[in-house]
C-alpha cells in the first residue's frame, strides 16, 4: 500500500530538527511515496484563517491533508516533527479503519478533559492517517474548526467533541502488528470506522524501548531542541526521562514514578 507522509514546519523551533526527522522517517518507511512538509513555501496567506490564536495551524494542516488525500486517492499520514519513528509504519496504515489516530497521554484525564472523562481516553493528532473514505467526516471536523463550533481551533479538541456529541459505538479490539499484540479502540461513527491506536504504538513520554513504532517526545520537557535531537541517536534508556514529573519550571511538582520502570 502506497501512502504519503506529511508534517507541518512553521516558525523557527522545528527547523533544526527537520533534517534529522526527514532522514529517520525515510530510513524507516521504505514504501512511502513522498514526504511533504507544509511550511512558508507552500502555505499561502489566504489559507491562513484570521483566527490568530493557539493551534490555528491545525485547520491548515487538516485541509491540506484532506486535499492531498483527495487528489492522490491514497492514505495520508500526518506525523508531528516531535515524533521519532522507530519502525516502518506500513502495517499501521494498512489497518482496516477509515481514519487512524494515536492516543493522548493521560487516559480519562487527557486533554480535553471534559471529553476524555466521557470517552475514557483521548486521541492525539500528533499522528493520524487520513484515508479517502474518511474525507466526508474530516471535512465536517474542518468546517467545525473554522466555525468554532466547539470554541476551539484545535483539531484534537474538535475531534474529541465531535465524537462525544454524536452517536457512536466504541469497542476494544486486539490488534497484531508485526507479531506483537496491541489493544486498539474502534469507534463507529457516521458510517466510518476510527481506529485509536494502543498508547504503546505511538507512545508519549517514552520510558523504555519496547515495541513502539514511534516516540512522541515534548521538546520542552527534555530541555529544548539540542537535547531533543539526542533522542534520534542515543538509546532511550541512557537519556533523561521525557516526562514532566518533578520539572518545577514546567509547573509540575509530582514525584516521578517512571524512574523505577527503568531498573
Ligand atoms: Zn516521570
Amino acid at each position: 500500500m502506497s501512502y504519503i507522509i506529511t508534517t507541518l514546519c512553521l516558525g523557527d523551533k522545528y527547523i533544526p530538527i527537520k533534517k534529522h526527522w526527514l532522514e529517520r522517517t525515510r530510513e524507516k518507511c521504505k514504501n512511502v511515496k513522498d514526504i511533504v512538509i507544509f511550511d512558508e513555501t507552500n502555505i499561502s496567506q489566504d489559507e491562513i484563517p484570521s483566527l490568530n490564536e493557539y493551534a490555528w495551524w491545525d485547520i491548515i494542516r487538516l485541509r491540506k491533508n484532506i486535499g492531498l488525500c483527495s487528489s492522490n486517492s491514497i492514505p495520508i499520514v500526518q506525523i508531528d516533527m516531535d515524533i521519532i519513528l522507530e519502525k516502518d509504519i506500513q502495517s499501521i496504515v494498512k489497518l482496516p479503519y477509515d481514519f487512524i489516530i494515536s492516543t493522548e497521554i493521560g487516559g480519562n484525564k487527557s486533554f480535553p478533559r471534559e471529553c476524555s472523562e466521557k470517552l475514557g481516553f483521548g486521541v492525539c493528532t500528533g499522528f493520524y492517517v487520513v484515508k479517502p473514505t474518511s474525507i466526508p467526516f474530516l471535512q465536517k471536523i474542518a468546517d467545525n474548526i473554522f466555525n468554532k463550533k466547539y470554541n476551539s481551533v484545535s483539531d484534537q479538541v474538535n475531534i474529541m467533541n465531535y465524537i462525544v456529541n454524536h452517536p457512536h459505538i466504541c469497542t476494544d479490539e486486539i490488534c497484531i502488528l508485526d507479531g506483537i499484540e496491541f489493544h486498539n479502540k474502534k469507534i463507529e461513527i457516521d458510517g466510518i470506522l476510527i481506529g485509536v491506536l494502543d498508547f504503546n504504538i505511538i507512545t508519549r513520554d517514552p520510558v523504555l524501548s519496547a515495541h513502539q513504532y514511534g516516540n512522541h517526545i515534548n521538546v520542552d520537557n527534555v530541555g529544548g531542541i539540542t537535547n531533543f535531537i539526542r533522542y534520534f541517536y542515543e538509546p532511550l534508556e541512557n537519556l533523561p526521562l521525557t516526562c514532566r514529573c518533578g520539572k518545577t519550571h514546567l509547573g509540575d511538582n509530582s514525584i516521578c514514578k517512571h524512574i523505577d520502570m527503568r531498573k
